[in-house]
């Protein structure tokens, strides 16, 4: 579905993505492991068009689309679910869903996903007339992942979607990840540091270490890992 080819990206005059390969296929749960200031986020942004392919190529179902600016990636089917969440905050609940259909057309579809975001996350629903601003974290989480999926994303980009949340929640959150992969088929990529929670919901993962690709291998070889295990399980 989604192959990065020797991708160069950075800001200004620093380079911190270099020579990226990487390959998502199609139903698969790929998570990206890495120390932070690694290049996680970057290399999300450099596929959601945020931050440009300096050189290198980015193909999704066959296309380049390297070039292409964001929201014509969100009309493709590339969403992203940015760190730190962002959702608008002075909008309601139902307000920011409706900002994630927002290029869509087919009623019945976003009805549909409507009603499937709530029965993700039935707190949602009570909330819908809230304001963004006023949910809890974990809660302001759960929305800005509906409002991706509002976008009927055929590949879900999710970073570090567990951040800054309880135990309890963050459990919720890869159980709800797994399940929007299972339910719609929806291609998952995931930035985490939480790794070990990651490799246990995902197929495959790869590690960047200093904006490089150093391992790439199935979830279960890489937890068994023991270099994996010591800089990123903390076993
Ligand atoms: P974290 O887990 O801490 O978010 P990360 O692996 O996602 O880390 P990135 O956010 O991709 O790392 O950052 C990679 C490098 O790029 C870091 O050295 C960071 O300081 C730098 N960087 C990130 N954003 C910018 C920016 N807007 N301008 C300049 N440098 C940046």
């Amino acid at each position: 579905m989604l192959e990065l080819r020797r991708v160069n990206a950075g800001y200004g005059n620093i380079q911190v993505l270099h020579q990226i390969d990487l390959i998502i296929n199609s139903g698969e749960i790929i998570t990206l492991i890495g120390a932070n200031g690694a290049g996680k986020s970057t290399t999300l942004m450099a596929i959601s068009g945020i931050v440009p392919v300096r050189s290198g190529k980015i193909l999704f179902e066959g296309e380049p689309v390297h070039k292409l600016s964001p929201d014509k990636l969100v009309a493709m089917g590339i969403c992203q679910v940015p760190e730190g969440r962002h959702i608008f905050p002075q909008l309601t609940v139902q307000e920011n869903l409706d900002m994630g259909s927002f290029l869509r057309t087919d009623r019945e579809g976003i009805k549909e996903d409507l009603d499937y975001v709530f029965s993700l996350f039935p707190i949602l629903a009570e909330r819908r007339n809230q304001d963004g601003g006023t949910l809890s974290g974990g809660e302001q989480q759960m929305l800005a992942m509906s409002r991706a999926l509002m976008a009927r994303p055929k590949l879900l980009l999710l970073d570090e979607p567990s951040m800054g949340l309880a135990p309890l929640m963050i459990k919720q959150i890869f159980e709800i990840v797994k399940k929007i992969n299972k339910d719609h088929n929806t291609t998952i990529f995931l930035v985490e540091q939480n790794a070990n929670q990651a490799l246990h919901i995902a197929d495959r993962g790869y590690v960047i270490e200093n904006g490089k690709i150093t391992i790439s291998d199935s979830a279960e070889n890489l937890l068994q890992n023991q270099d994996i295990q010591k800089a990123y399980l903390g076993i």
